[in-house]
């Protein structure tokens, strides 16, 4: 299997880019990103997280797997201040405020159109894999102070902690 990179990692940083053809190994992709996030365990993965600059995200907030190929039509409402954490900064967690609502169009390994939509765990999550997808990790979300402390604490104790 494959070892989700850590932040540092290039990947983590560029921008993805769209898939053009659906084919098996698209499809043999996502299941085993899907295998990578449940035994990781988390509630989404990204395919940067992975070393793969696709525009794929797979995520679970409690009825899954599903899988959002070329996310696009982002669209979000209120917000939130959550405590949230990433598979790629094991065992660090921030407050970080985002909107409460999030909807997306995305397509399935197959290719077909689908949307998701949702608030809770399930509007975060999409929110924060389509980050991943534009090369943007939760540190850049935090304040400028807060980030300062966040890197400095990483690069003191590296990461230590277990993603739970
Ligand atoms: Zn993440």
């Amino acid at each position: 299997m494959k070892e989700i990179v850590k932040f540092g990692y290039p990947s983590l940083k560029m921008k993805s880019s769209d898939v053009t053809i659906f084919d098996n190994s698209i499809k043999l992709l996502v299941d085993e990103m899907i295998e990578i996030m449940y035994a990781a365990p988390g509630v989404g993965l990204a395919a940067p997280q992975i070393g793969i600059n696709k525009n794929i995200f797979v995520f679970d907030s409690g009825d899954g797997p599903y899988v959002a190929i070329n996310p696009h039509n982002l669209n979000t409402k209120g917000s939130i201040t959550f405590m949230e954490g990433c598979l790629s900064l094991p065992g660090y967690y921030w407050d970080i405020e985002r909107a409460e609502y999030a909807s997306l169009d995305a397509y399935d390994e197959k290719g077909n159109l689908v949307t998701y939509e949702g608030d809770d765990l399930l509007g975060r999550v999409l929110q924060h894999e389509l980050d991943h997808l534009n090369g943007k990790l939760l540190i850049s979300s935090l304040k400028r102070k807060e980030r300062k402390a966040a890197l400095k604490e990483i690069s003191i104790n590296g990461f230590p902690g277990r993603h739970v």
